[in-house]
């Protein structure tokens, strides 16, 4: 596809302030589409449609394809661009303000050069409706993926990666130069990889009690678990000191060696 021509018909200027950053090289787009192994029966949510170039990959092969697209223009445009696929429905909705539980099907593979403003919340937003989703393949800033990818012992390694550990397995498949894109954004890019998993990695009767600890574990890098537990102001010094006691777990640690199973052991005691 020829972004630059394309954007010249439609009279179109891409905005920074939304991410707009337009797939142009074909074979990243094939590499999207072989590690998404769509199959007939299956439903794709795609977020930030843009020109259409990855909906149009997608559509050749899936079920169903929903793309979102927040930018008006855009939106009309991918409207005209695919009126006369079936299986294509483009929303004018922010994905942030999208609730995936209002699809009728189960088991959505998402699907998505993402616009890297709101990588983050996109990602948090996500894992909040995980089970209605079998897979997640997004292509983030290098240096996001990298910190989702990232296990213990890692200067990457923190809430995020657990968050993302705690849900699905997650893979860098693939790195992307910012030349892929047009206009170009300035970071190299990287296609991750998110199989969701059947159950948690853990067993953990309160999830969102356990990311707080984890959250509060990661605030202050430098220091100590304990102190940063501590900081947290929401666990007494005996019941923090209990739990490193019945775990074996060294409160003189950081945060960033503990696995999810150590963060999983303590959760235990202080929850
Ligand atoms: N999928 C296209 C491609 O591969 O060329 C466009 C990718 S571009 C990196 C991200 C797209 O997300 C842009 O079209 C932008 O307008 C759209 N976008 C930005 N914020 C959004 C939001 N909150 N919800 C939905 N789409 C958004």
């Amino acid at each position: 596809m020829n972004v630059k021509s394309v954007l010249k018909q439609i009279e179109f200027k891409a905005k920074k302030r939304l991410g707009q950053n337009f797939l142009h090289d074909e074979m990243v787009l094939d590499a999207i589409l072989s590690h998404a192994d769509i199959h007939p029966r299956d439903t794709v949510l795609e977020i930030g449609a843009g020109l259409g170039i990855l909906t149009e990959g997608l559509s050749e092969t899936a079920g169903s394809v929903i793309s979102l697209e927040v930018d008006k223009v855009l939106y009309e445009y991918l409207e005209t661009r695919f009126k006369n696929h079936k299986n294509v429905h483009i929303l004018l909705q922010d994905i942030l303000k999208f609730n995936p539980d209002d699809l009728p099907d189960q088991n959505v593979k998402v699907i998505a050069n993402l616009p890297y403003y709101i990588s983050t919340p996109i990602l948090t937003h996500l894992m909040k409706f995980i089970r209605k989703f079998s897979l997640i393949l997004i292509m983030l800033q290098e240096e996001l993926a990298e910190r989702i990818t990232a296990g213990p012992g890692s200067k990457k390694y923190g809430s995020l990666s657990i968050l993302t550990r705690f849900y699905t397995q997650a893979e860098i498949v693939a790195h992307v130069p910012r030349t892929a894109f047009y206009p170009s954004p300035g970071v190299d890019s990287a296609l991750v990889r998110l199989q969701v998993l059947e159950q948690p990695c853990i067993d953990i009767s309160d999830p969102e009690g356990f990311f707080r600890i984890v959250r509060a574990a990661f605030s202050h890098r430098r220091k100590t678990l304990r102190n940063s537990l501590l900081g947290s102001g929401k666990i007494s010094a005996e019941k923090l000191d209990a739990a490193f006691r019945a775990t074996g777990i060294s409160p003189t640690l950081r945060a960033e060696t503990l696995s999810i199973h150590e963060f999983a052991k303590l959760a235990q005691f202080l929850l």
